[in-house]
């Protein structure tokens, strides 16, 4: 099963994509985090893509298709994925129905995260995740049990350079211009649903699994709002 989260920076995309993937195991493949992976490890790639991330820009489509179609070629995602941040452009989303047609795939269904603007900014202003994870936290409404370590890994949590105000801003100036244009895109398809993101992470989780088909697989586990 391939599906898409889509929705604009802070609607809780990486926090739905990750319990999606783990409640029907598949990967969650953000192409954020790909770029925050390369970061980490120092390659070109990752040098190229942090100028364009600082200042909350787009990297070009070129390079971030060719990153994500690498990825979802991986035998871990022969069943499917969650993809989380790829495509935010239509020649993004039509490389990636070219690559899936190729193979006689399509993806699945789409799934539209709607979060009202002012709940956009104050989300991502007080958001810190994991270095190693990338688990998501947040200042007021997430908290970790030990300020600042992850849960999980207990390793510290850290503030995305993206997340400055400055970069806020921008980032959802561009969201508006480069990715909204997808709602569109995937409507004219039939396989676009809107999910109200303002709702507590369990019930979004709920409907997004009820939206595509797999209400049976809701776990417990989502009682924080990112
Ligand atoms: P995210 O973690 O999804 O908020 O992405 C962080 C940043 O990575 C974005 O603001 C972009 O600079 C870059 N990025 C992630 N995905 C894409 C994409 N599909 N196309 C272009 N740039 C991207």
């Amino acid at each position: 099963m391939r599906v898409l989260l889509l929705g604009a920076p802070g609607a809780g995309k990486g926090t739905q994509a990750k319990i999606l993937a783990d409640s029907i195991g598949v990967p969650h493949i953000a192409s954020g985090d790909l770029f925050r992976n390369h970061q980490a490890e120092g390659t070109d790639l990752g040098k190229l893509a942090k100028s364009y991330m600082d200042a909350g820009e787009l990297v070009p489509d070129e390079v971030v298709i060719q990153m994500v179609l690498d990825r979802i070629g991986q035998t871990d995602a022969e069943t499917g994925y969650i993809l989380d941040g790829f495509p935010r452009t239509v020649p993004q989303a039509e490389a990636l129905d070219r690559a899936l047609a190729s193979q006689n795939g399509v993806l699945d269904s789409v799934e539209l995260i709607e979060v009202a603007v002012e709940d956009l900014t104050r989300r991502l202003s007080g958001r810190w995740s994991c270095g190693q994870c990338q688990r998501p936290y947040h200042e007021i409404s997430a908290r970790p049990t030990e300020l600042w370590v992850c849960d999980d890994c207990g390793v510290d949590l850290q503030q995305r350079a993206d997340d400055r105000p400055e970069s806020v801003v921008r980032r959802l100036e561009v969201y508006q211009i480069q990715t909204a244009p997808l709602v569109q895109y995937y409507e004219k398809q039939g396989k676009l649903t809107r999910i109200e993101g303002q709702n507590s992470i369990g019930q979004v989780s709920h409907d997004l699994l009820k939206a595509i088909g797999r209400e049976r697989e809701l776990t417990g586990k989502t009682e924080k709002i990112v």
